[in-house]
């Protein structure tokens, strides 16, 4: 080859196999090649075992998607661009027009906005769910319902539901469920073997929390027990075009070892300040699992146990209704190292004020009135955590 680009092109060199490391190489591709016209007429598709095109994996995904199932003890995983695409990907694969979801009233609010927007739109309806009364998920359940939505513990506002109890309803109308797991990452309890043979049928991950941990990767994972339903969504994730890029991958698999660690630490230092700001007047309620008297805190610890690393980094304060929203603006306008932004899971601490009226079907009889904000503790040490807080609050709500 005389020419110096096509000898570029098509350098015979491939190094040494053999090669290990501490992190799986970066498999980069769209057109991956086959061997022959016979290989790639009988490419296989459905599971790891070859690949097709980059859009469908790389050595690199493969091996993620195989520890995501280790972490969940599930057995399929489809990674997609973002955890709110995992939703999105679960709703269209499962519904049709006439069919109907339940989602939880507590559900991160995206889900809902999905259902009231574009599911709608396609003649499929749904309807809110108290997760906190087992019993008003079975009355709603009906003929029409094909998809029920978990949540432990619900998004913001942190109940935790009967989710066994839930799964055992929605089993015996014979209703699938999908768990959004990204709270308990894993960690906190087994979604797929809840107890007394029980598990969810798919969960979903918003990967961008705490297994990304660094506030800079978005990606989102379907992860299935059954092979049959596993194909239904893998195959509505190809003629969708989902795909992940093998940079992002690449930092996801190098947070994952330390996902247990980051978790307990991220626990330790939420339930510290949940019980600090407990002893505070300015706090109508302050909203943690682990909290004896937060709602779902006995099935929380029923389900998960009450030890460090069963809980996720998150905790809300009901700012008491004798402030204005004007001061408890102003309280998380003054906080320093809580930054305000969406998103949890980096080592940052965060701050959000959230509108509780205008995201609930009617302001929860559990919850006190006021206006609420959500704090993720991030890896700072808690005593610099403490005393912004102390500061911001003497500065704003005295
Ligand atoms: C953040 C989040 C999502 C969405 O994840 P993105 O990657 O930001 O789309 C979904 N569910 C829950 C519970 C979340 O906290």
């Amino acid at each position: 080859m005389s020419d110096k680009t096509t000898g570029l092109i098509h350098h015979p060199y491939v190094p040494p196999a053999g090669f290990e490391a501490p992190q799986p190489g970066v498999y980069k591709a769209s057109t991956v090649f086959f061997p022959n016209v016979a290989a790639m007429r009988s490419r296989e598709w459905k599971d790891k075992t070859a690949y097709t095109y980059g859009l469908h994996g790389t050595p690199t995904s493969y091996v993620l998607e195989e520890r995501l199932c280790a972490l969940e003890g599930g057995a399929q995983c489809l990674l997609v661009p973002s955890g709110l695409a995992a939703i999105a990907t679960v709703a269209l694969s499962l519904l049709q027009s006439g069919d109907e979801v339940l989602i939880p009233d507590n559900a991160y609010g995206p889900n809902k906005a999905l259902a009231q927007g574009e599911l709608k739109g396609w003649g499929i309806t749904h309807q809110f769910y108290d997760p906190m009364d087992p019993q008003d998920l079975a009355r709603r359940i009906n003929g029409k319902t094909r998809l029920v939505w978990l949540e432990a513990a619900g998004s913001v506002t942190l109940e935790f539901p009967d989710l066994l109890e839930q799964v055992r309803i929605c089993r015996a109308a014979g209703v699938l469920t999908a768990l959004d797991n990204t709270w308990g990452a894993g960690l906190a309890f087994d979604a797929f073997d809840l107890g007394a043979g029980q598990g969810v049928d798919l969960t979903i991950h918003a990967l961008t929390k705490y297994p990304s941990g660094g506030g800079d990767v978005l990606m989102g994972s379907v992860i299935t027990r059954d092979e049959k339903l596993h194909i239904r969504l893998k195959l509505t994730h190809m003629r969708l075009g989902l795909g992940v890029g093998m940079n992002d991958v690449e930092a996801v698999l190098r947070s994952l070892p330390s996902l247990a660690l980051r978790y307990a630490a991220h626990d330790r230092t939420a339930r510290a300040l949940a019980r600090w700001c407990q002893t505070r007047s300015e706090f109508a309620q302050v909203l943690h699992p682990a909290l004896p008297d937060s709602p779902g805190h006995a099935q929380w610890q029923a389900l998960c146990g009450a030890e460090e690393g069963r809980a996720a980094g998150l905790f809300s304060v009901i700012v008491d209704a004798r402030y204005t929203q004007a001061q408890v603006d102003a309280f998380c306008d003054a906080l320093r190292l809580f930054r305000l932004g969406y998103s949890w899971g980096g080592p940052m601490s965060l701050a959000v004020p959230y509108e509780l009226a205008s995201m609930r079907q009617g302001w929860p009889a559990h919850l006190a009135r006021g206006t609420l904000v959500r704090f993720s503790a991030g890896l700072e040490a808690v005593e610099d955590l403490q005393a912004d807080l102390l500061q911001a609050l003497q500065r704003a709500l005295a």
